[in-house]
């Protein structure tokens, strides 16, 4: 009943040409996939508007970021309004690459998840801890106050337009995946979370990301809480992007 989800964040990477080669090659290729797979392409925000020209109805498109702010004065920042026109139906927020290289705050998360719901996207919540914060026993407890204060204000039927994606920032462009198992464990307590905000939790879908490929996929996506995935590296390529889409 949830939603199954593979989203590409093809980070700051690609050009004119990789859309051209890859957003076309994809589609064809996910064409004859259950309809209950989602396969979103999230391109740098100057790339949306070709990437969303060549969605067609199997694909759609979504932004790596927005800024907590709708319009005005912000020179350089891009508005979930704007992700809206261009006809993207998600955005990411809080990935762990902006928290940490771009000083983004629980705070400020929880204000763009705010302006993705205004705008009418849905809204993927990434949260992950780092290595220490693992080997010191806190990965429950840091990811369970991402969790908490990123999704703050959202109410009602705002829920239907969450995902959650869970990324251990030690996973992400390592070639090192959690095991399944231990995914799963996170999944499962990330759903009791929700639970516990009073979202309907079962109905929300929770990804996984952190090195991704075709070869890890199937075992992830067996794991009952762990709802699809948000691939980076392996994203690039339509070949690898398009096997991990077909790994349910
Ligand atoms: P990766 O990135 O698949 O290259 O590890 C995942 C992500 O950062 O979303």
């Amino acid at each position: 009943m949830r939603r199954k989800i593979v989203a590409g964040n093809w980070k700051m990477n690609g050009s004119k040409d990789l859309v051209q080669q890859l957003v076309g090659q994809v589609r064809e290729q996910v064409a004859s996939l259950d309809a209950r797979v989602e396969v979103v392409i999230i391109p740098p925000a100057l790339y949306v508007d070709s990437v969303v020209a060549l969605c067609g109805s199997e694909l759609v498109a979504g932004v790596q970021n927005v800024s907590q702010w709708q319009s005005g004065a912000y020179t350089g920042e891009v508005s979930s309004d704007m992700a809206k026109d261009l006809g993207c139906q998600y955005a990411l927020v809080g990935h762990s690459e902006r928290r940490q290289l771009f000083g983004e705050s629980d705070e400020v998360v929880a204000r763009k998840i705010e302006q993705v719901l205004a705008s009418g996207l849905t809204a993927v919540l990434c949260v992950g801890e780092t290595l220490e914060e693992r080997e010191a026993g806190s990965a429950e407890r840091v990811v369970a106050s991402q969790v908490q204060q990123g999704l703050a204000s959202v109410a009602g039927d705002q829920w239907s337009r969450i995902v959650v994606a869970y990324e251990p920032v030690w996973a992400i462009g390592t070639g090192k995946t959690a095991t399944a198992e231990d995914a799963q464990a996170m999944h499962a307590d990330i759903r009791r979370v929700l639970a516990e905000m009073g979202a309907p939790s079962e109905t929300i879908s929770v990804l996984y990301g952190g090195s991704v490929k075709a070869d890890n996929a199937a075992a992830l996506f067996a794991e009952p809480d762990i709802d699809g995935g948000l691939i980076g590296g392996a994203s690039l390529k339509a070949e690898d992007f398009v096997s991990i889409c077909r790994a349910f």
